[in-house]
C-alpha cells in the first residue's frame, strides 16, 4: 500500500521497493525530507542505503514505488530525468573528478556544457565555489596533487556550482584518511547551516548527532527507525539499531 506523498517535499518517496534479480534490496521505503532538512541515513553494509539513495536520482530504476524530487515525480515514466538530474547534486565515496581538468575546470565544464553559462561566469562561480570548501589557491591543480580531502571538497563544490536543490552524500568520508575527514565534515557542516537540504549516508556518528534533523536507521532493506539523532543514535528503541551501534561507536 501506498501512502501519499507529503505536498512540498523536497524528496519524497512511497512503498519504494528495488529488486536485483532475485534480491529484493528495499522492501518497502517510506520517507520524506522537508526542505531545508538534513537527514542522515545509517546502516550496516548491503543494507540497502546507496540503492536508496540512487534510486532518488533515478541511477537506479525502481521496481515499485514512487518517488518525487521538489514536487517533480521521477517515477513517472514521462518526466524528463535529466532536468530532474540537474536540480540534485550528488557525492559519492570515490571523487569521480575528471582527472585530465583541472579543479577550476572541473566546475566549470557542466556549467557550460549542461547550463549554457559563458566561461567568464562559469569560472567567477567555479572559484566562490572553491572559496567556500576552502581551496581557494587551487584552481589550477590537478586531482592528483590534490589530498583525497581536497579532492572530496572540489566534487562538493562542483556539485554546488549546479545550483542544486538539494544534495545526496554517499559515504563521503569513507574513503578518506582519518586526519582528511575533518575538512570535508566542516564543509558539509557550513552547507547544512546555510540551508541546504541534504540527504547523507555515513558511518561518522557524531556529525550524524550534531548536523542531523533527523537519522534514518536501514537494515536489510528497511526502515527500522527513524527521528532525532538524541532518539535514533542516543536511545536507539530496536535492538538492531543498538547492536549497528555498538559496532561502530
Ligand atoms: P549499502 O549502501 O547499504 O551498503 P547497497 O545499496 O549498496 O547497500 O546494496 C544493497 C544490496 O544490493 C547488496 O546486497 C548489494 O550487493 C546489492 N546490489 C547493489 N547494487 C547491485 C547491482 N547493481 N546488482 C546486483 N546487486 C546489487
Ligand atoms: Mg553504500
Amino acid at each position: 500500500m501506498t501512502t501519499e506523498p507529503v505536498a512540498g517535499a523536497a524528496i519524497d518517496v512511497r512503498g519504494l521497493r528495488k529488486s536485483f534479480g532475485a534480491l529484493e534490496v528495499l522492501r518497502g521505503i517510506d520517507f520524506s525530507v522537508a526542505r531545508g532538512e538534513v537527514v542522515c541515513v545509517i546502516g550496516p553494509s548491503g543494507s540497502g542505503k546507496s540503492t536508496l539513495l540512487r534510486c532518488v536520482n533515478l541511477l537506479e530504476e525502481p521496481s515499485a514505488g514512487r518517488v518525487t524530487v521538489a514536487g517533480t515525480e521521477v517515477t513517472d515514466p514521462e518526466v524528463d530525468i535529466d532536468r530532474v538530474r540537474r536540480r540534485i547534486g550528488m557525492v559519492f565515496q570515490s571523487f569521480h573528478l575528471f582527472p585530465h581538468l583541472t579543479a577550476l575546470e572541473n566546475l566549470t565544464i557542466a556549467q557550460r556544457r549542461v547550463l549554457r553559462r559563458g566561461r567568464a561566469e562559469a569560472e567567477r562561480i567555479a572559484r566562490s565555489h572553491l572559496a567556500r570548501v576552502g581551496l581557494s589557491g587551487k584552481e589550477a591543480a590537478y586531482p592528483a596533487q590534490l589530498s583525497g580531502g581536497q579532492q572530496q571538497r572540489v566534487a562538493i563544490a562542483r556539485a554546488l556550482s549546479m545550483d542544486p536543490e538539494l544534495m545526496l552524500f554517499d559515504e563521503p568520508t569513507s574513503a578518506l584518511d582519518p586526519e582528511l575527514v575533518g575538512d570535508v565534515l566542516a564543509v558539509m557542516r557550513a552547507l547544512a547551516r546555510d540551508g541546504m537540504t541534504m540527504l547523507v549516508v555515513t558511518h561518522e556518528m557524531s556529525f550524524a548527532r550534531e548536523v542531523a534533523d533527523r537519522v534514518v536507521f536501514m537494515d536489510d532493506g528497511s526502515i527500522v527507525e527513524e527521528g532525532t539523532p538524541e532518539q535514533v543514535v542516543g536511545a536507539p528503541r530496536h535492538e538492531r539499531t543498538r547492536t549497528f551501534l555498538a559496532r561502530v561507536l
